[in-house]
């Protein structure tokens, strides 16, 4: 999902609804929080309040799922914008989890725990660099430096870029922000003459191939720039595969990594909602921070759902996914689908609890 919506085109969204929805309740149906009011034509009427706008977690389902192409997660965003133009909350509040800001979450827990990729070798004048992003680097760096190493020998990748890319601000309707923040990252990749990133993470992909792409910066995933197939293994557990939201609408990483879980050998056995139907994790849209109880009932009922499905594994391709499930108990084995093709087990049950340690101690 990338997030390119101005305010104009998001307020003719809420005017559109209030206009054209049919009620016909498909998209209430799929969505937790919609499912708490009548329709969004009924919001729309009524106007769209902060508490509504920050209890969307942007998943984009209800836009995949409308028959007339409307977009309700559209007037939720916008009433993000202009909640933060109106200062009806104040940004320093959430700047523990903006990427603009050196004390955030994600760079206090990699300089507590010592994950640092300063020392990694690259090629100067390297026009590839790896983009893992800043979840998957900040909680398993194993990964991150494997994927690395891999790209290094099979790619001719050169660097590794560290930096976030964006997605939070925009979502937190920080748009000025957000702006100011891609233009720098810009900048930095067309300095560096830097012509294909290779991304790990879902979100990192689609926001970096709307923004660089059409600058002339070719955009690829780690799965379609490394073969994993080697290594085949029979035996395996069956696992099932959370689809991540921001790939809902193009399907590639769900289909890359099905082919690439088959290829080493692991049956998938499938959920009832997959692809464009897939709930958000929980994750979305800082979700956990405003509305702690409709994050948590998404986590449970896709643990269930993964449950019932019969998989061991509950495989994710976005690093979020996987913390979010990993964070409440189940029956299941929570697993980044890197750490699947990799071989390299890692239990992310306590991750949570470790990034919460470092501000008691
Ligand atoms: S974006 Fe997702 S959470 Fe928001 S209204 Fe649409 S379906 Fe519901
Ligand atoms: S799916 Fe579309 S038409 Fe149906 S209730 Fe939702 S927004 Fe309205």
């Amino acid at each position: 999902m990338a997030s390119d919506n101005t305010a104009n085109k998001v307020q003719t969204e809420r005017a559109r609804i209030k206009d054209e929805c049919s009620q016909c309740g498909l998209c209430s149906n799929g969505c937790a929080f919609l499912a708490e009011y009548t329709s969004p034509a009924e919001m729309a009427a009524r106007g769209i309040s902060k508490e509504d706008a920050y209890s969307c977690s942007l998943c984009a389902k209800c836009q995949a799922l409308c028959p007339l192409g409307l977009n309700p997660m559209g007037m939720f965003q916008e009433r993000r914008v202009e909640t933060m133009q109106k200062q009806e909350l104040e940004p320093e509040e959430f700047n523990y989890f903006m990427p603009d800001c050196e004390d955030n979450v994600m760079n206090y827990y990699r300089q507590y725990y010592g994950i640092d990729y300063s020392n990694l070798e690259s090629d100067k004048g390297s026009t590839s660099y790896f983009f893992p992003g800043c979840t998957l680097m900040t909680y398993s760096p194993a990964i991150t430096r494997e994927i690395y190493n891999r790209l290094r020998l099979k790619q001719g990748c050169g660097g590794i870029l560290t930096d976030c890319c964006g997605l939070p601000l925009y979502q937190m309707g920080l748009n000025d922000r957000a702006g100011k923040f891609t233009n720098s990252l810009v900048e930095k990749i067309t300095d560096r003459g830097i012509k294909s990133l290779i991304a790990a993470c879902p979100n990192c992909y689609y926001e970096l191939k709307a923004r660089l792409q059409p600058l002339g910066v070719k955009i690829l995933t780690v799965y379609e720039a490394l073969d994993f197939s080697l290594g085949s293994q029979t035996d395996l557990p069956p696992c099932t595969v959370h689809d991540s939201c921001p790939d809902r609408m193009e399907g590639k990483f769900a289909r890359q990594t099905r082919n690439a879980l088959q290829n080493r050998g692991y049956k998938i056995v499938e959920m009832s909602n997959i692809l464009q139907h897939s709930p958000c994790c929980g994750s979305g849209g800082q979700l956990s921070h405003f509305r702690p109880d409709l994050a948590d009932k998404l986590v449970r009922d896709r643990l269930t759902e993964a449950e019932n499905s019969g998989a061991q594994i509950l495989a994710s391709y976005c690093m979020s996914c996987v913390l979010n499930f990993a964070r409440l108990e189940s029956g299941l084995k929570v697993r980044h689908v890197l750490n699947l093709l990799l071989g390299i087990d890692e239990d992310y049950t306590e991750v949570k609890k470790r990034a919460a340690e470092i501000f008691v101690s």
